[in-house]
């Protein structure tokens, strides 16, 4: 039996009653602190704890951006959904787990202050939004322990809301209702969450309460674009897709940016070594990259005509006609050929080792042929012929 705000003599006529054995607070129930007084950022550290132990235990080094991502998703924030669904965690807290989560996602630990290529607002919105579709912990939050306000609002049959109303609400509206002095810390934090929630213009009266509709109204948007579906197209390899992504959004350390941090000197392009490496040089101006875009367009039929990765993208998301497998191809081959010139400049730069470009369009020929397999539902003759022509 556990007490918080009733006096002594009360509780000693209840334990006498009902034999219970008196507890005393803080104490920690299914995981979770209880706690009359409000939740202190200590109390919380042990979900932090939580998620560096199991990065701790990760090989992140061998891992690609990829892997990490998943992790990210996966394994990291669901350590936190459960308590984010009880209560709002100390913003203390939820600025260590997006610095655990983004430290781990740009350079496999789970600490440090080194430079992250995108912010993580940025990594924050969906796909479709050019993001990474990473969870916004903040809104996530606010969203999550809305579900009991909503709960509230519906006058949903269970003793918890009806003890909030008969003590608290009575017969005033739950919309317009403001805290009193006796409220706990629970209650004017749900007070708060409700005028976020209406102030979001989140209809409380639903039948149905959803956190991800919520999450959706709440969390901050970005435009709408096009090329999602080609960079996150299923028949292309995930650790492409990511270096993809970063090569659309100019953020690679290509040697300009380098210079510019004061980084590098030199910004010879070291494939062609005839011209300045930026993102437009290497995707794809460069002799280098040209020849081995030549050589795929040529494999798989595709007339390019575009030298810049967004206007290919473009050109994919909007004009390429044929069916759905040449479409996924096309998208897996821009993956495959950013990924592996990428590399090839990477084992240039680092390691002194040069790639011919017929090795580079083998080994995309190589992936996307075993990829497009993987994906092709085989029920279209044509597909499959021109697949096995490949
Ligand atoms: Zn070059």
């Amino acid at each position: 039996m556990f007490c918080a705000g009733v006096e002594k003599g009360m509780v000693d006529r209840i334990q006498a009653l009902s034999g219970f054995k008196v507890g005393s607070l803080p104490f920690t129930y299914l995981g979770v602190p209880m706690s009359p007084k409000q939740i202190h950022p200590n109390d919380c550290e042990k979900l932090v704890d939580k998620m560096c132990a199991k990065i701790k235990v990760w090989s992140s080094r061998n891992l690609s951006y990829a892997g990490r991502l998943q992790l990210v998703n996966s394994v990291l924030l669901s350590i936190c959904s459960y308590w984010c669904q009880i209560f709002l965690l100390p913003k203390s807290i939820i600025h260590k787990i997006i610095g655990v989560c983004r430290s781990f996602l740009w350079h496999g630990t789970s600490s440090g202050k080194r430079m992250c290529p995108v912010s993580w607002e940025e990594i924050c919105l969906p796909k479709h939004e050019g993001g990474l579709g990473v969870r916004n912990i903040l809104h996530w939050n606010t969203a999550a322990v809305g579900k009991h306000v909503w709960a509230i609002a519906r006058k949903k049959d269970n003793m918890w809301v009806r003890w909030v109303h008969s003590i608290y609400i009575k017969d005033q509206d739950w919309n317009t209702y403001k805290p009193t002095q006796i409220c706990s810390w629970v209650g004017k934090s749900f007070c708060n969450i409700k005028d976020i929630l209406l102030a979001a213009q989140v209809d409380l009266q639903l039948h149905k309460y959803s956190i991800k509709k919520v999450y959706d109204m709440l969390r901050p948007t970005g435009p709408t674009i096009h090329w999602d579906k080609v960079i996150w197209n299923t028949a292309a390899i995930p650790k492409h897709q990511f270096t993809t992504w970063l090569a659309y959004k100019q953020r690679l350390l290509t040697k300009d940016r380098l210079a510019k941090m004061g980084i590098m000197e030199d910004q010879t392009c070291c494939l062609c070594r005839n011209g300045y490496e930026s993102h437009v040089h290497l995707f794809f101006e460069c002799d280098y990259s040209k020849a081995c875009m030549a050589l795929i367009a040529n494999w798989v039929g595709l007339q390019v005509s575009q030298q810049q990765l967004q206007h290919l993208i473009q050109r994919v998301t909007r004009n390429c006609k044929g069916s759905k497998l040449r479409r996924q191809a096309y998208s897996a081959i821009i993956s495959a050929l950013v990924y592996y010139i990428w590399r090839a400049r990477n084992e240039k730069l680092w390691n002194n080792h040069g790639w011919t470009v017929e090795q580079v369009t083998q080994e995309i020929k190589y992936n996307v042929k075993i990829r497009l397999h993987y994906v092709n539902r085989g029920n279209k003759v044509r597909d499959n012929q021109w697949l096995a022509n490949l």
